[in-house]
Parts: structure tokens; C-alpha cells; sequence
């Protein structure tokens, strides 16, 4: 690989920001065709980015209005006579309508900007779709990523990246160079077959947070049916006791926490078992089965929903004396220790471990919060690899122990008092606690000096029973090589 080579980005999918060879756009008129939301957002941005614009309608006289004084809008023939590079900002159903123009169009460079309402709704992409009814022309697909929105308030405000591909690099080239020169950042995603992926990214709602939301909705539901057996339910049946005013606020909260622990605790369990696989194969050079890649890739997603029911169990934890239900609890207490003339109340076990419940708990939230802020990517940009690491491998995994250090105090020996068990069932604390237990475990195992030294190597690249050449110096002083396994 030569110099040159070295120096290219890896990823095929190039960020053209930068690029020497691309060069400010030197106040070239650009056309856009069609005077809705998005033409318009365009025009201004355009204009604001020291372009000429001329807009192309079928009714120039009435839309010439909303478009900003310096743009000249005029019938589509004539927009596009006056200019190389067209924006077409219509809707793919009516791309058929613009054919009666495929005279002025021949070598002219076309935007196709369109998205769909469904994934991949049509076999070919719009932008393919276009390109064939227009052979003479150079077809871009870009700009679909950004909203009007987006457009009319300044790339600072939105999703800097414009994603683009063309068959035709020169076209290319002067739509990423228009798209610098507008403030965004045009990103090379390859030739025209790119466009269907283009198309669809737009159209994608949070596809990476699809696994971790079920997930957690998984968890609070298993944890919530629980919590309504021992909370509601139990007393109903045995005494005959109302306790539904407990299910907005007392069930929510006893589940909250629950999902907030378990989901923290699955962030660190794919690592641990992505180290026994190590451990196990002796190399790191091994594919990990696709569900342990796929649940690698998701940690962040759980760390964050992990966060947000913790956050939501501080918020709902705070509202508890403000219940109807806890006041009249409290009075109901104090005239029965008034009725028995009971006058020191004071149980110093119990005020202990609610000081250290509270203070373990507050002091968990806030290293999630930090863990939360740091994996926003504008916050982790500006970490090193080292010190976003030591956050979220080091002080994530503190949290884990701190959370678990809140969940035995708040436990404390409710697990070996058998009131606790309603209908058999033990606590709900006692089954969190399994799952961040393991991975406590299973990390304290691998920080052993003998165990963390061989992860460690099979990390830098040492492999179990692979071959290596090895020179050995003979009697006579010259060197010999053979073969021997790496492990030996
Ligand atoms: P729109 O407000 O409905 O505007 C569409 C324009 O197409 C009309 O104003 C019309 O302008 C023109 N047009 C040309 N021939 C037409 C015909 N035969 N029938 C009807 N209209 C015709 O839509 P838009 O929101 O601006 O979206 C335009 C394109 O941008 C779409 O492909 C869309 O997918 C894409 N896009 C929009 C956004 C956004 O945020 N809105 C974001 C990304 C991409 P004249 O009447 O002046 O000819």
C-alpha cells in the first residue's frame, strides 16, 4: 500500500469534507424545480449560500411569492435553460409529468432529492427511476437525509450529513461541492445502486433502538406482573385487602428500579461472555456467534433506557410522601403509638440502612447520568479512546457494583424472612440481584492476575495452538528455524 493509500480513509463510505479537490462553488446558478415546502427551503438556503436560484413551476406567478426576492422564479422550460445543476423537488409520481422537458434537460446534471413513505416501496430506487427517464442526463441522488426544516434553519441545526451517490463522479463532485458550500457535509456512498439505501434511511424509526426497547418493555412487564402478584393481588386474596391505589406510583416504582439494575447489568454480560468465548477458543480471531454481536452492538441503547428508569425511579421515589395514601398511612401510625403510648420510635438499624439506601442510590444515578451524558456523540467525541473507556468500562461497571450495594440495603433481610414470601414468590430485589451478581463475579474472576494476563494477550493477538516460525541460535553460533505452537 502506498504512502498515498495509507493516508485514504478506510470506509468506503468517504466523507468528502475536506477534499483539496473540491472547490467553493464560485456563485453558480442552481436550479430547482417545484415550489413546495421542500423547493422553497432549498431556494433559501441556496440563496443565503450566495447562490443564484432559479425555480422552475408550472405556476410561476402565483408561487413567485413564497419564494425569497433574490431567487427568480419562472416556468420549469425556462429555469432549467438557465442553469447545469437542477434540484428536483417533486414528488417521484409526477417525475413522468416533466418529460415534456427532456430537450433542455440533455447533459444536465439532476438532484433527485425524493424519499418514499415505505421501505423499499418500488424494485428500483427514485433516483434509478429518474435517471431512466432521463438517459441524457447525469442523476445524483442527495439531499433526501434532510428535512425542509433542517434546510430553512442552517445546517447547525440538524443532521449535517448529506449522503450521496451517481454514476457520473463529475456530477457528483459539483452536488458534494454545492452541499460544502451550503454547510453540510457530503458523504460518498458509491455509485447509483447506493440510491435504495439512500432512500430508506430517512424512513428507518430508531433502528437501533428496536432490541433494547422490547427488552426493557419485556423486563417492566415480567417485573410489573410480579410486583402486582406480591402487592395487589396477595393481600386481595389472603386478607381481603384493597391495594389497587398501589398500581400507579408504589407497583410502578418497585418495577422501575428492577429494569434499571437488570439492563445495566446486561451491558456488562456481553462482555463477559464475549471473554469466556475468547478464553474458551483461545483467540480473539474467532467470529462471535451473530445474537452475542448483535447484543454487543446494542449496549449503548441498554445503557441508556437503563438510565432512563432509573431516572424515572428517582422522580416517581421523590413523589411518595406527596401520595394521599402515605399521609393517611402516616397519621394512622402515630395514633396507634399514641393509643399504645409507644414514645421512642427511633429503630437506629432501620435509619442506617435508609441513609446508606438513599446515599448509594443517588450516588448510582449520578455515574449512569455520567455515563449517559458521555455517550452522546458530540460528549464522546471530544473524550480520547482512554478516558471514554475508563468512563464507561470503569466507572459503568462501579455503577453496577454501587446498584448493587442500593439493592442489598433496600433488601437488607427481607430475603430470609419468610412474610416476604407471598405465595411462595421470594422478593422481587432477590431475582435482580442474579444477573448483575454473575457479571460481578465473572469480572472479579477475570481480573485474576492469572486469567486477565492470558485475556490480555489473546487480545494483543496471541492465538492457542497456532504455529509460529521460531531462529534459534546453534552451537556453532548460527541460527536454525523450525516451527513450534504458540502455546507451548
Ligand atoms: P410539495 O410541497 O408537495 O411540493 C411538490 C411540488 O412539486 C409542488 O409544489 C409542485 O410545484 C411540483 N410539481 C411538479 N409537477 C407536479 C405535478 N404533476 N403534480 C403536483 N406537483 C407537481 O412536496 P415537498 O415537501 O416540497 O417535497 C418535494 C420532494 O422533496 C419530494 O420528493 C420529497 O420526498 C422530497 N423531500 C421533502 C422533504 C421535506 O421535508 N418536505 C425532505 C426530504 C425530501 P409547482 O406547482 O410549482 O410545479
Amino acid at each position: 500500500m502506498s504512502g498515498g493509500d495509507m493516508a485514504k480513509p478506510l470506509l468506503g463510505h468517504r466523507s468528502m469534507e475536506g477534499d483539496p479537490s473540491v472547490t467553493p462553488a464560485a456563485s453558480r446558478t442552481v436550479g430547482v424545480l417545484g415550489s413546495g415546502d421542500f423547493a422553497r427551503s432549498l431556494a433559501i438556503r441556496l440563496v443565503c449560500s450566495g447562490f443564484k436560484v432559479v425555480v422552475g413551476s408550472r405556476n410561476p406567478k402565483r408561487k413567485a411569492g413564497l419564494f425569497p426576492a433574490a431567487a427568480e422564479v419562472t416556468f420549469q422550460a425556462e429555469a432549467v435553460k438557465k442553469t447545469d445543476v437542477i434540484f428536483v423537488a417533486v414528488f417521484r409520481e409526477h417525475y413522468s409529468t416533466l418529460c415534456d422537458l427532456a430537450d433542455v434537460l440533455v447533459g444536465k446534471i439532476l438532484v433527485d432529492v425524493s424519499n418514499n413513505t415505505e421501505i423499499n416501496h418500488h424494485k428500483e430506487s427514485n433516483a434509478e427511476y429518474l435517471a431512466s427517464l432521463f438517459p441524457a442526463c447525469a442523476v445524483v441522488k442527495g439531499f433526501n437525509v434532510v428535512s425542509a426544516w433542517t434546510l430553512q434553519s442552517g445546517a447547525r441545526d440538524g443532521n449535517k450529513q448529506v449522503l450521496i451517490c451517481s454514476n457520473n463522479q463529475e456530477a457528483k463532485r459539483t452536488v458534494a461541492e454545492i452541499a460544502q458550500v451550503m454547510g453540510f457535509t457530503p458523504v460518498d456512498m458509491g455509485c447509483m445502486s447506493a440510491a435504495c439505501e439512500i432512500e430508506n434511511i430517512p424512513l428507518r424509526l430508531l433502528p437501533a433502538w428496536k432490541i433494547p426497547i422490547f427488552l426493557a418493555l419485556g423486563l417492566f412487564l415480567c417485573f410489573f406482573t410480579y410486583n402486582l402478584i406480591r402487592q395487589v393481588i396477595h393481600p386481595y386474596i389472603r386478607e381481603q385487602k384493597n391495594k389497587l391505589y398501589k398500581i400507579p406510583i408504589e407497583v410502578v416504582n418497585t418495577t422501575l428500579p428492577c429494569v434499571a439494575y437488570v439492563m445495566l447489568s446486561l451491558v456488562y454480560l456481553p462482555g463477559v461472555l464475549a471473554a469466556c468465548l475468547q478464553l474458551y477458543y483461545g483467540t480473539k480471531y474467532r467470529r462471535f456467534p451473530d445474537w452475542l454481536d448483535q447484543w454487543l452492538q446494542h449496549r449503548k441503547q441498554i445503557g441508556l433506557l437503563s438510565f432512563f428508569c432509573a431516572a424515572l425511579h428517582a422522580v416517581y421515589s421523590l413523589c411518595l410522601p406527596m401520595r394521599r395514601s402515605h399521609r393517611y398511612q402516616l397519621i394512622e401510625t402515630a395514633v396507634k403509638q399514641a393509643v399504645e403510648k409507644k414514645m421512642n420510635i427511633w429503630v437506629e438499624e432501620e435509619v442506617w440502612r435508609m441513609e446508606i439506601y438513599l446515599s448509594v442510590g443517588i450516588i448510582a444515578l449520578g455515574l449512569l447520568s455520567l455515563l449517559a451524558i458521555t455517550s452522546l456523540p458530540s460528549i464522546a467525541n471530544s473524550l480520547n479512546w482512554r478516558e471514554f473507556s475508563f468512563i464507561q468500562s470503569t466507572l459503568g461497571f462501579i455503577a453496577l457494583v454501587i446498584s448493587t450495594l442500593h439493592t442489598l440495603t433496600y433488601g437488607w433481610s427481607r430475603a430470609f424472612d419468610e412474610n416476604q414470601y407471598k405465595f411462595y414468590l421470594p422478593p422481587t430485589y432477590t431475582l435482580t440481584l442474579l444477573v448483575p451478581c454473575t457479571v460481578i463475579l465473572a469480572k472479579v474472576i477475570f481480573s485474576l492476575p492469572c486469567i486477565q494476563q492470558r485475556l490480555l494477550r489473546i487480545r494483543r493477538g496471541w492465538e492457542k495452538g497456532r504455529y509460529v516460525k521460531f531462529i534459534l541460535p546453534s552451537a556453532t553460533g548460527e541460527y536454525s528455524s523450525g516451527e513450534t505452537s504458540s502455546n507451548v
